[in-house]
């Protein structure tokens, strides 16, 4: 790995960089690390002095999204919406390898000079660092999940001053929303046309608190090298040795339910689905089948088109499945997602868990009445979306109006929750 495009850098974490900001939410998103510009300005396109969606998804798609549509409130805008898997999977990828497949293939069309990703950490499986890809081995690399805080953009700047001109940025909804802000508000991305790829994200966590969480999952956090919260209601752990350890949501310990141990910024996030990407690439609108690694594909723009076409013909490609409503199931859950949004001081126990076996039977239980395919991805953006609304109206109501975007309140009358 080369000096120029591998990126060894301090990028300020949301505690380090709070005095910059005005009301102190910051993903780390690595914009403001950037010194080829003023830091000022990079914060000027941050979505939580901008808020989320609004005028940026009418500046993508020439509209925001309809409030009569319950679907599109949901999922954003799309061209086109599937499950598929590839024929081939790439190893070390976090599902079938979709996206990383996606990059190579562009870069290998001269679609793109270069790839704003993320590679692991050398010896670390579940952390980041940035980087400017800028050959295949180094796309290669930058496959498979990082379940923290990271500054993707950070390698932006690699490639304004190398100054090249078409790059493929792969991030989460809060990269893509600065991005896109900041490549309009500045003249310094201007020239550079700019493709993305975006995955769904939610319940991201600060590094720092990473390794005290895994402690609290798993049996074996020392061996543990994957890990996902499955559409079965159990987390996955997948450890070195190929084992997979699951682990149903019910028996998690008490103390992992205390939304203190998120960072403010994840918990006031509404863009669970990455609406602003030209192409989104998940997992959670897709049925979990024995043996299978099936993904959601939701393609947003014609450039989301064509990175698509790039891998057309390697793709096993199923249309959605599962019922739509899940409005009861929702409905279940929000008395207690209100009460436990409330700052006030609450002991979380450390040892109060429901028994494995019968969090299994939990589980199991409702993977059989429980939604599924796209009744499963509806369910999990309205639990968050509630979820998120009442933390920022109790931790930081000064900011509701700002942040929330209108969806939302629509969202809340359905289920006749208080605005
Ligand atoms: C914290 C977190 C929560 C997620 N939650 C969901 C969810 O609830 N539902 C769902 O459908 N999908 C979720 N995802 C996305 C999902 O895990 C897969 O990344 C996605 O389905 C693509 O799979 P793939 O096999 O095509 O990925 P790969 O081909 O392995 O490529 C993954 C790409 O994502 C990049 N990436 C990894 N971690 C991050 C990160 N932290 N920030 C920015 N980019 C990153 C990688 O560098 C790589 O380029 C989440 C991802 C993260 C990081
Ligand atoms: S999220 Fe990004 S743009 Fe916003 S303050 Fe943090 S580093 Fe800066
Ligand atoms: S949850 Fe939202 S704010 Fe947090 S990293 Fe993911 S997209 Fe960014």
């Amino acid at each position: 790995m080369n000096n120029t495009t591998m990126t060894s850098i301090k990028v300020a974490t949301p505690e380090q960089s709070h005095k910059q900001r005005e009301n102190g939410l910051c993903s780390s998103c690595g914009l403001c690390s950037i010194q080829a510009w003023p830091a000022e300005q990079s914060i000027q396109s941050c979505f939580f002095k901008n808020g989320w969606l609004g005028e940026r998804e009418k500046k993508l798609f020439g509209r925001e999204r309809s409030l009569d549509d319950p679907v599109e409130m949901r999922f954003g805008m799309t061209l086109d919406r599937f499950t598929a898997q590839l024929k081939s999977p790439v190893p070390g990828s976090q599902w079938s390898g979709i996206i990383t497949r996606m990059a190579l293939r562009a870069f290998e069309e001269k679609l793109v000079d270069g790839v704003v990703s993320l590679q692991h950490t050398p010896g670390h499986h579940f952390f980041s660092q940035p980087v400017l890809a800028k050959n295949l081995d180094e796309i290669y690399a930058t496959r498979g999940n990082k379940p923290v805080l990271s500054p993707v953009l950070y390698s932006l700047e690699s490639a304004y001053r190398q100054g090249l001109k078409k790059v493929l940025v792969i991030g989460a909804a809060c990269h893509l929303h600065t991005l896109r802000d900041f490549q309009e508000r500045f003249e310094y991305l201007r020239e550079m046309e700019i493709l993305t790829i975006g995955i769904p994200c939610v319940d991201n966590v600060a590094r720092s608190k990473w390794p005290w969480i895994l402690e609290r999952m798993s049996q074996s956090p020392d061996t543990a090298c994957f890990m996902e919260f499955m559409q079965d209601f159990r987390i996955h752990i997948r450890h070195k040795n190929g084992r997979i350890e699951k682990v149903p949501f019910f028996s998690l310990p008490e103390e992992l339910s205390n939304p203190n141990i998120f960072p403010s910024a994840c918990m006031s996030c509404f863009d669970y689905l990455n609406s602003l990407a030209d192409i989104t690439v998940g997992y959670i609108g897709a049925e979990l089948l024995p043996e299978q690694k099936r993904q959601w594909i939701l393609v947003r723009t014609e450039t989301g088109r064509k990175l698509l076409k790039l891998i057309e013909a390697e793709l096993e490609r199923f249309p959605e499945t599962g019922k739509w409503e899940c409005h009861s199931f929702v409905q279940n859950t929000t008395k207690r997602i209100i009460e436990s949004m409330k700052p006030e001081e609450k002991e979380y126990s450390s040892t109060s868990r429901i028994p494995l076996w019968l969090g299994h039977i939990l589980a199991g239980l409702l993977g059989i009445i429980g939604p599924k395919g796209i009744g499963f991805a509806h369910y999990s953006v309205d639990f968050h979306l509630i979820r998120h609304y009442y933390y920022v109206k109790f931790r930081h109501p000064e900011l509701l109006e700002k942040l929330v975007p209108r969806h939302v309140r629509v969202i809340l009358e359905e289920y006749s929750l208080p605005l």
